[in-house]
């Protein structure tokens, strides 16, 4: 069991609060450690994508004027400070490098495609998912190919392939009470995950998370977070630990040595004592502490049948620079599961602080949440970007891209270590990073670091990961490799 994402349902507001769907509710509900902040939106009669939930303003304003009736002005002219309504445009930069994604929720149609055109002019695909009315979301699918939509469900019956194949939802969205375990069952059977609202009741909310509920959108996030128990936590916990004792193994094992060096695949690929010594730990640790997930490593292999979680490991990245005296190595561990990475913890070269990440609960360096610097200026110039050889041989393409980069003033680097070039990103280290040929062993996990740090980490169909601090870094990169 994993424990469901908590959704803060239009920001984290009530008596003594913020008001709904304000920016102070959106940044409360962050402070406040929502996964998610759900927001509402609607448009103005000079088509201002607006936060707003009602048709009226009577319920929050005493004001029986329809916003659809009303224009941006004539909106900004109630309310005032921290209880003025914001623009989709500012609700977006508002969660801009928190790591927590806004969810857009719309009752039609009519506002839809305003909104992907905000959420696009903002260079935001990558951090808002969608929610609301089918034909809103059929006009997303349609806008923004890869937009990560909630399909609202609202029938007892769970949906087969047929329902789902126009929206191609990431979610089933469905309210909590239509919800039981053979619901839950059908729709990961398809692929989706599921998300209930409006959950809130801490009993009701452990009932849902006990039968595998992905996604809980509640007025109550702290309510919630206390009734669930807290798997995504454990696991933090535990990866955090294994890469601090990884960290301290290789940290011994430079000022002990390494003991015996061994070569694999070629005289270039190292392995030691020491990555043999941290993989039998951890897997000893994932064994005893979930034994229902598979293990793939680096130096014992392993197999997974892409059903169960599967947790991938490398103890040491980077064992060249190990057996050759350069500090500079990492521990990968990631929990992979339907392809996604969404636990992952990594040991930083520089320091050897553990950094750990899960899926939609942000990504932390010795504890200390983390995010990606906001981009300013030329994604490129002046900049530098991390990749590595493959092996020890330079990787086709990788003088061109060392050209152009250099053409644009970006210096190329190669430290050693794959897994620590990909999180670079997320460290503040260069505005981009990529490697020639992904590998979960080694990189899985510093995709989820990325991604959860605010920045932008993908895979490309030529198999080339790539991370970055902002799309526009990432788009630049992907267009050298063109
Ligand atoms: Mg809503």
């Amino acid at each position: 069991m994993s424990s469901p994402r908590i959704v803060a349902h239009r920001g984290l507001h009530g008596v003594g609060a913020a008001r709904e769907n304000t920016l102070a509710a959106i940044r409360a509900a962050v402070d406040g450690g929502a996964d998610v902040v759900e927001v509402d939106v609607r448009l103005t009669s000079d088509g201002a994508v607006a936060l707003l939930h009602d048709e009226t303003f009577d319920r929050l304003w005493g004001d029986p004027r329809r916003v659809s009736e009303t224009t941006l002005v004539e909106v900004r002219e109630l309310g005032g400070g921290e209880r003025r309504v914001p623009l989709l445009a500012e609700a977006i930069e508002a969660i801009r490098g928190t790591g927590v994604p806004l969810l857009i929720d719309m009752d039609h149609a009519g506002v839809a495609a305003p909104a992907a055109r905000v959420v696009e002019r903002s260079r935001a695909e990558d951090i808002v998912e969608w929610c609301g009315a089918h034909a809103a979301m059929r006009v997303i699918r349609e806008a923004l190919p890869d937009a990560v939509i909630h399909q609202p469900w609202s029938a007892a019956a769970p949906p087969v392939a047929e329902d789902l194949a126009e929206l191609r939802p990431a979610f089933v969205n469905v309210p909590h009470l239509l919800v039981g375990e053979a619901f839950v069952e059908a729709v990961h059977a398809l692929g989706p995950r599921v998300a209930c609202w409006t959950v809130d009741e801490g009993a009701q909310a452990a009932h849902l998370a006990e039968i595998g509920v992905d996604s809980v959108t509640t007025n109550h996030p702290e309510r919630v977070r206390d009734a669930v128990p807290d798997e995504t936590a454990r696991r933090l916990a535990i990866v955090e630990q294994l890469a601090v004792d990884a960290a301290e193994a290789a940290r011994r094992a430079r000022c002990d040595g390494v003991g015996m060096v061994e070569t694999k695949r070629d005289p270039a690929d190292h392995v030691t004592e020491v990555d043999r010594a941290i993989e039998g730990w951890v897997r000893a640790v994932l064994g005893a502490q979930f034994p229902e997930h598979d293990i793939v490593g680096e130096e014992f292999g392993g197999e997974t049948d892409g059903v169960a979680p599967c947790w991938y490991l490398d103890p040491v990245d980077g064992t060249a620079n190990l057996a050759n005296g350069m500090p500079w190595t990492s521990f990968s561990l990631a929990l992979v599961e339907r392809g996604d990475p969404i636990v992952g913890a990594i040991v930083d070269p520089a320091g050897g602080a553990p950094v750990v990440a899960a899926r939609g609960r942000g990504a932390r360096r010795a504890g200390e949440r983390i995010a990606v610097g906001p981009a300013s200026g030329d994604p490129l110039v002046g900049r530098m970007v991390a990749t590595e050889l493959a092996g020890a041989v330079p990787w086709p393409g990788f003088a061109s891209l060392l050209e152009q980069l250099a053409d644009r003033h970006c210096t190329l680097r190669v430290l050693g270590s794959g897994t620590a070039a990909l999180a670079g990103p997320a460290l503040g280290r260069g505005v981009a990073a990529l490697v020639h040929r992904y590998s979960p062993i080694d990189h899985a996990a510093s995709l989820v670091i990325v991604r959860e740090a605010g920045g932008v980490a993908r895979v490309l169909p030529s198999g080339v990961a790539l991370t970055a601090a902002s799309e526009e870094s990432a788009a630049a990169v992907e267009g050298l490799l063109a």
